[in-house]
């Protein structure tokens, strides 16, 4: 029957994977109690054979530890190369560990990670021990309880600890209530706290230690215990001798380089016990007669084996059916919430790379030279505007502009100096404004925009990590390019900074379109005198804009006093006016205000006069009267800059862009990252994660299922024979 118990340790390993609702999935098994120094962990080391449970005065055991013994064949290790014995931490991705002194070490680690204010923690450590010397077992380690409240282990703390074993010696888990010989079993926490939860002691195995340190008589006494009876009855062990050592028979330590209790070790034990076997025999008559007391640790270890086993048996049936119910509930769901539909991480890596690829694709196929080269054109516009306004709407002279155009006798060779210097001027500030960078980094920052909103749109909210990544390529790829394209423009535009030629086609499109952005800033300007005017009040916009208006007479006329007072004509009756004019009814905001709508009035009548110049004759006889119409002309400017640069930030800029892109998502994040990082990514996704723990879930429970089965299956004809007779 050694099988089932192996079979059922690994079921029960696989179903601690798998979070499920009721307890009535876990299998059974064997809880260590015990006050503190009552020998529990030398028992535990004595089991598995080996010192590797941390030591000290200062509560080492925090935590519950799950021990789970897996006996490995001694010749199968020896055909294959792998160590013999060794432990595991299942869970930390720590490989096989078989120094033992290391795995206490580690264990005194982990422990030591739980606080000292925390004292106890719930959350178990596991641990997994390979060996030939091991029966198939699962011990939980638990911390001792405290016997004598002292200043350093308070009330608080004997609490939680018995809270914690509460938790653990619940059914249908085994209890091992370890006492030590030399100690009134009355006073045993362990006793009480099982006899509480197992009063007829069905599942409690009591294990007597230090039987060395009390007579022989007086230990067989405690054995034979009739105040209290357990069904399981109690173990007497010898672990270590009154020096706290494991010796062998020739008094030299028998423990080896690696913390191994050799065979050797239970030597003493043996002794003992057969020294003394006149107290230890099974008694000639009486209640117990033919009963042998039950000593020794290997006893104790078959007695485990056989409990353990007896109570997975009994269990197998109940579990088999939980899992049964579990398993057809999780499939129902499977079913309704996912059709049955299998995924994986890398699966889903893939589908989400390829909707990436797809919405890009789409994107790249929005976004081509015409949309660029209205982005584009529509900067320029803006700078034309600005370069206008600055060179002619607010200089004095702009009405006279106006006049010269209609003045038909007027040669445009004649005109005057001052305005061809100007269309010059203006020309440069436009073809020497760093076309090549600006229209490079307009175009870029709608990539990187178009970029962030995939980069942010569903699934990849999900995947932060993911999202950096795409914008990181991205931002290098446009990094790499962008000189090159901004140089590449900049070389390109370069004759329109010497010279503009246009014909009289171009010139009349360019005429058009002035016109309508003039009509545009009109409408602009005048909608915002409007709302000024809404806002403070028509006459009373009035009212200031005369004092302001007044206001900048005086201004003009002290200044023309200081110049008279250096010219030694000196008067004081400007001073005094300026005072007398200083209203308080007149905020510094109100006045800021009017002064804001007189611009806007004044650029107004401006633009209405530029638009009649436009339109004029003149302007639209050709591009040899570009000193009277700027407008005109520097669209057409705007316009042949506009064209130049679509051209070649399309080859240098998006074919290069679109081209790279797509195989930079598969190099950064479909063929860059192993097995762990496509899981991780893929669980970031809560839809995702939740199909496949539910999967996952279904898988296990299915293996778990069949494992069973088979189990149920033998179970049933080795207890055929029994039944029978
Ligand atoms: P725990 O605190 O319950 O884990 O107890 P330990 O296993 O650390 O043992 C407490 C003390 O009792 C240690 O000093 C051990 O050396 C000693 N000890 C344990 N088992 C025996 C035994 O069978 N005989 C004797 N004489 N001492 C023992």
């Amino acid at each position: 029957l050694m099988l089932l118990t192996r079979k059922l340790i690994e079921i029960r390993n696989i179903l601690k994977t798998v979070d499920h609702e009721t307890d009535a999935l876990t299998l059974p098994s064997i809880v260590v109690i015990g006050s503190q120094s009552s020998g529990k962990s030398s028992v535990l080391e004595a089991i598995v054979g080996h010192e590797f449970l941390p030591k000290g005065n200062n509560m080492v055991t925090r935590r519950p530890i799950e021990l789970t013994l897996i006996h490995t064949s001694p010749s199968n290790a020896g055909r294959s190369s792998g160590p013999v014995e060794y432990a595991e931490f299942p869970g930390t991705g720590m490989g096989k560990v078989t120094d033992f002194k290391q795995v206490q070490k580690m264990l005194f680690d982990q422990n030591m990670a739980v606080t000292a204010e925390e004292c106890v923690s719930d959350t178990p450590i596991e641990l997994r021990i390979y060996s030939p010397h091991v029966p198939d077992l699962t011990l939980i380690d638990l911390p001792g309880y405290v016997q004598l409240s002292s200043m350093d282990q308070p009330e608080q703390l004997r609490e939680k600890i018995s809270n914690l074993c509460d938790k653990y010696i619940a059914e249908p888990n085994i209890i091992l209530a370890v006492c030590a010989a030399d100690v009134d079993l009355a006073n045993s926490p362990a006793l009480r706290a099982s006899r509480k939860v197992d009063p007829l002691g069905l599942r409690t195995i009591g294990v007597i230690t230090k039987m060395d340190l009390v007579e022989p008589a007086a230990g067989a006494g405690i054995l034979n215990n009739n105040k209290y009876p357990l069904a399981l009855g109690y173990i007497g062990v010898i672990c270590k001798n009154k020096l706290g050592v494991f010796q062998n028979a020739s008094g030299h330590d028998a423990i080896s380089g690696n913390g191994a209790l050799t065979a050797r070790t239970f030597k003493e034990e043996e002794e003992y016990f057969a020294r003394n076997k006149e107290h230890f025999a099974p008694p000639a008559r009486g209640r117990n007669k033919g009963v042998e007391p039950m000593v020794g640790t290997s006893t104790l270890q078959r007695r485990l084996m056989s409990v353990l086993e007896e109570s997975m048996g009994s269990s197998l049936h109940g579990i088999a059916n939980a899992v049964q119910r579990e398993c057809e509930e999780v499939c129902y769901q499977f079913k309704v919430q996912y059709n049955d539909r299998s995924i994986t991480a890398e699966s889903y890596v893939a589908e989400t790379m390829d909707a990436l690829k797809l919405k890009f694709k789409e994107f790249t196929e929005r976004f081509g030279k015409p949309e660029v080269r209205h982005l584009l054109k529509w900067n320029l516009d803006e700078k034309v505007m600005d370069i206008l306004a600055q060179m002619y709407w607010e200089d004095p002279r702009a009405e006279e502009l106006f006049k010269l155009a209609e003045d038909r006798k007027l040669e445009a060779a004649d005109l005057d100096r001052y305005w061809q210097y100007k269309i010059d001027a203006s020309s440069s500030a436009l073809t020497k404004s760093g076309i090549g960078r600006t229209s490079t980094q307009i175009v870029v920052d709608a990539l990187r925009h178009q970029v962030e909103q995939l980069a942010e749109s569903e699934p990849f909210n999900h995947h932060p990590e993911a999202k950096e990544r795409i914008l990181n390529f991205c931002t290098d790829i446009l990094r790499e390019r962008f000189s090159l394209t901004s140089d590449q423009v900049e070389n390109c535009i370069k004759p329109f900074k010497y010279e503009v030629e246009m014909d009289k086609s171009e010139w009349e499109e360019g005429r058009t379109r002035s016109v309508s952005l003039l009509e545009r800033e009109l409408k602009m300007c005048q909608d915002a005198e409007e709302k000024i005017r809404k806002a403070i009040g028509k006459r009373r916009l009035k009212k200031a804009i005369d004092y302001v208006q007044q206001l900048e007479e005086r201004k003009r006329k002290i200044a023309l006093s200081k110049i008279q007072e250096v010219e030694g004509e000196a008067t004081n009756t400007a001073i005094d006016e300026q005072q007398q004019l200083l209203a308080p009814e007149y905020s510094n905001a109100l006045l800021g205000k009017a002064r804001e709508a007189m611009f806007l009035n004044h650029r107004s009548n401006i633009l209405k006069l530029r638009m009649n110049a436009l339109k004029s004759k003149r302007c639209k006889g050709g591009p040899d009267n570009r000193a009277f119409c700027p407008e005109a002309f520097l669209n057409v400017v705007a316009d042949k800059l506009t064209y130049t640069a679509v051209m070649f930030i399309n080859i240098e800029l998006l074919a290069e862009f679109f081209y790279q892109f797509p195989r930079e998502i598969d190099s950064h994040l479909v063929y860059d990252m192993d097995k762990q990082e496509l899981t991780r990514f893929a669980r970031e996704n809560p839809t995702i994660r939740a199909h496949l723990e539910l999967q996952d879930k279904k898988e296990k429970l299915e293996l778990v299922m069949d494992k069973l089965d088979s189990l149920v299956k033998i179970y049933q004809e080795k207890q055929a024979p029994r039944r029978d007779s």
